[in-house]
């Protein structure tokens, strides 16, 4: 894939970059490694104060840097100007909290015969961050203000459709004053990931894609015994059971599907509903499915935008059509509009099966598979069924019900009467195919943390 910015509202290609050369990439590392040194000679303190500045610069450029993201991604400018306003959340969240995260562990001394003994938390060095396009500021903010704030310098190896936002990313914590080289981007195509990961100044990988590309980066890791996190791809289950708030429950269900042009890996991806409902959840769903309003993402009053890629278009698109050609009903959309740009309806999808591709896949926008379940028993089994264990949600008002839920869904996160939603003062991630390990909260900054046991007699 070219290292460029393309419109995806229009198809056009907007600008081009070459991949860096060698003795850029060496540079960098070089850059890294000092880096690393730089970082842990500084206090908390310090680089609390310089990640706050990184939030009010995120702050105070709101508008520019929504709109770059919007240009190259296709986001909603409404929700571009939301995620630039989370980032900087994340920033002060870990410039208040870090110190706290990682103070000493105290042990009982006493039980291993010392006369002090506690965890020390220290930072593994130089970090690789391989990012996805979708959220393009969050996805690397939630990975680089923890990094950061532990004392880990940041390498991002961004996705290769957002490279003026992966640019504006390695000036953002230069500019709030961290050292030089403490946050960098590595202008590379995926097939530079190799080498970068196995060079011994980077200390760690963290992947946030598809199952393909994590299998593919922990591979390489593996041979550099190297600790990598991965946060992978999802196909969240939404169930609905008949003492839910009915209406909630449905408009949610649209958020939770559409959020992000419904390239969100968190997105709610397959409704399965309750016999008892299912036909009133069907008919307004749909609806409003089918009210919302596609069009150009920098303007306001927009719903959906169009996909980030031609190729992410024609995905969802086949997935879609594989279904029709085994007997799925479409209720609202199915069918790319003709116009410029990779525009895709909401769409619903029912009388699925299991030889479908929706059934078993990611469908990555605005594509919602329904189903019908007659017991909870039953929606407990079709939502754990496919691989992938990344967020899951449940509609009941049933205390024995939400109990179930809670224990049974095999996910890295269980919503009860809403939809999941990322938050820097919960752990993040996955289970089976959606990945391991956890970002976000006391969890994520302690993944790329040496725990040092300290034993004094
Ligand atoms: P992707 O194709 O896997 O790309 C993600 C990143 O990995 C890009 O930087 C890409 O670089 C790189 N990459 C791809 N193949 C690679 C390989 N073999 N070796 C090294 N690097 C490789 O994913 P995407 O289509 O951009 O993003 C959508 C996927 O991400 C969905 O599955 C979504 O669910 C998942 N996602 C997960 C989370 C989470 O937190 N769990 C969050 C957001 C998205 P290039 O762009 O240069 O190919």
């Amino acid at each position: 894939m070219a290292i460029a910015t393309t419109n995806p509202a229009t198809g056009e290609m907007l600008k081009t970059f070459d991949p860096m050369g060698e003795k850029q990439i060496e540079e960098i590392l070089a850059n890294a490694a000092e880096a690393a040194a730089a970082l842990r000679a500084t206090t908390f303190d310090q680089r609390a104060a310089w990640m706050r500045e990184a939030a009010l610069l995120l702050e105070g450029e709101v508008v520019e840097v929504a709109r770059l993201v919007t240009l190259e991604m296709g986001k909603r400018i409404e929700e571009a100007k939301a995620e630039v306003a989370k980032c900087a959340s994340a920033c002060r969240y870990y410039a208040a909290h870090a110190e706290r995260f990682l103070a000493d562990m105290p042990a009982d001394a006493r039980a291993v015969g010392a006369r002090r003994a506690y965890t020390r938390f220290e930072p593994l060095g130089p970090v690789l961050a391989i990012m996805p396009w979708n959220f393009p500021l969050w996805q690397v903010m939630r990975f680089a203000a923890p990094a950061l704030m532990a004392g880990n310098p940041g390498l991002l190896k961004h996705a290769s459709n957002v490279p003026q936002t992966a640019l504006y990313l390695d000036e953002l914590f230069d500019r709030a004053g961290f050292p030089p080289g403490a946050f960098q981007t590595l202008l590379v195509g995926s097939d530079a990931v190799e080498n970068i990961l196995l060079d011994h100044r980077v200390r760690a990988a963290t992947l946030t894609g598809s199952a393909p590309a994590g299998r593919a980066v922990a591979a390489i890791a593996g041979r550099a015994l190297k600790k990598t996190v991965l946060e992978l791809g999802g196909s969240d289950p939404y169930v609905v059971m008949p003492s839910a708030d009915f209406d909630r429950a449905v408009s949610t269900a649209v958020r939770a599907r559409c959020q992000n042009n419904g390239q969100s890996c968190i997105a709610a991806k397959r409704f399965i509903v309750h016999g008892e409902v299912y036909d009133a959840f069907a008919r307004a769903f749909t609806d409003q499915m089918a009210n919302l309003v596609v069009g150009e993402p920098l303007d306001h009053g927009v719903d959906i935008g169009p996909l980030a890629t031609a190729q992410g278009r024609d995905e969802v698109a086949a997935q879609v059509d594989d279904a029709v050609a085994k007997g799925a009903t479409v209720l609202t959309g199915g069918r790319a509009p003709d116009r410029p740009g990779w525009y895709y309806p909401p769409t619903v999808v029912t009388d699925l099966t299991h030889d479908m591709r929706m059934y078993q896949e990611e469908v990555f926008g605005p594509v919602a598979g329904l189903y019908r379940v007659a017991s909870l028993d039953e929606a407990l089994e079709l939502a754990n069924t496919t691989s992938y264990g990344l967020g899951s949600n449940a509609w009941t008002n049933d205390p024995g019900e939400q109990r179930r839920f809670v224990s049974e869904l095999a996910a890295g996160q269980v919503f009860v009467n809403g939809m999941v939603t990322s938050h820097p003062e919960l752990p993040f991630g996955g289970v089976r195919d959606s990945g391991y390990g956890r970002e976000l909260s006391d969890l994520g900054i302690r993944e790329f943390c040496n725990a040092k046991a300290v034993w004094v007699g």
